[in-house]
């Protein structure tokens, strides 16, 4: 999808500091990090959400979570993480393209969520 920030990412016509990569995974930097970690993981087939996501898509996405320990350890969160997916309005879903948030660094994250 050429209009998609993400595939084009993935294609290499936008920039980005990829911190892991297989034929099927792509993760990189958050361009505005909210942590001192905060590491996008992609599938490279365009998804647009969990909310389109099909029972097809079930082995990248669980290899996205399985991957998630590992690259916050990498990139400075070994001591635990938090794994965020914003799914559509609701959630906040801002680009189109599925992605897991790992947030993290050397301390706390802080609560999961303003109480009502
Ligand atoms: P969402 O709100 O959809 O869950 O999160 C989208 C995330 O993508 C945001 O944290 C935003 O900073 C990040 N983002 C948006 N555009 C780009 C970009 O061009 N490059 C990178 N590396 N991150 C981006
Ligand atoms: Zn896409």
């Amino acid at each position: 999808m050429s209009d998609c920030i993400f595939c084009r990412i993935v294609e290499g016509k936008i920039p980005a500091k990829k911190v892991y990569e297989d034929d099927e995974i792509l993760a990189f930097n958050d361009i505005n990090p909210a942590r001192p970690v905060h590491v996008l993981v992609i599938p490279k087939k365009h998804i647009t959400s969990l909310a389109t996501a099909t029972p097809d898509d079930a082995p990248v996405l669980g290899r996205m979570l399985a991957l998630a320990n590992r690259i916050a350890t990498e990139q400075g969160s070994p001591d635990g993480f938090r794994i965020i997916i914003n799914t559509g309005r609701v959630g906040n879903q801002e680009v189109a393209h599925l992605h897991i948030h790992i947030v993290g660094g050397p301390d706390p994250v802080g609560p999961m969520l303003k109480r009502l």
